[in-house]
């Protein structure tokens, strides 16, 4: 069921994700075709060396952000990069059948699923029943960000909360504790810049939560 490929490390994951995206910032993206021996050879099993939960937005597609082929990229991709029991699912899939050593919360700038949870809970706006349901699971993550400051620095600071709060819940987990603790799996934040095509790794830097 799986391919001939050689496990990754979650160091040597995190390294290709960020090399990927170093050739993606700077126009040296590998056109992503796919020869056909490949095909046939990924027809057999998957073996993707990273899990991916994105953000739906168009402007975000995990796979060109981090120049990554067919088979490598594992990607869950919801509007706020949200939690919920079919992507808890799928993430549960992830780490038990395709061992992928390395989680990635991937959430962006400008950000409109969090831009309307900070309407939702700062400034009374209603939403549709479904929207509604999906904001419950971002609006907790806003908790403590000061919404006096200016819209685009209460956004960048939620986009981040939000990921945190993600990360953090999916490390209540005792299954993710597990594996971090064996060094089997890595569980990272990060955010996507929308004008620069970088993506900054949250866990590089000393904001990160404790114990993380
Ligand atoms: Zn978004």
């Amino acid at each position: 069921m799986t391919t001939d490929r050689p496990l990754l490390t979650a160091a040597q994951a995190l390294a290709r994700l960020r090399e990927g995206n170093d050739r993606f910032v700077q126009g040296l993206a590998r056109f992503p075709t796919v020869q056909k021996e490949i095909l046939a050879e990924l027809a057999k099993g998957q073996q993707p060396y990273a899990t991916i939960l994105g953000c739906s937005d168009s402007r975000v597609p995990p796979e060109l952000v981090f120049d990554a082929s067919f088979g490598e990229l594992f990607v869950i991709r919801v509007a706020g990069n949200v939690l919920g029991a079919s992507i808890l699912g799928t993430l549960q899939y992830a780490g038990s059948h395709l061992q992928t050593p390395l989680f990635v919360v991937l959430g962006h700038d400008g950000c409109g699923a969090v831009e309307a949870a900070i309407d939702s809970r700062f400034r009374g706006q209603q939403h549709k029943s479904r929207i509604a349901v999906l904001l419950e699971d971002i609006v907790p993550a806003l908790d403590g960000l000061d919404a006096s400051q200016p819209p685009q620095v209460l956004l960048c600071q939620a986009v981040e909360a939000n990921v945190r709060h993600t990360v953090r819940v999916l490390r209540e987990s005792p299954e993710v504790q597990a594996r971090e603790r064996e060094g089997v799996m890595k569980l990272v934040g990060a955010v996507y810049e929308l004008q620069t095509g970088r993506v900054r790794f949250l866990d590089e830097h000393s904001t990160a939560p404790a114990g993380a």
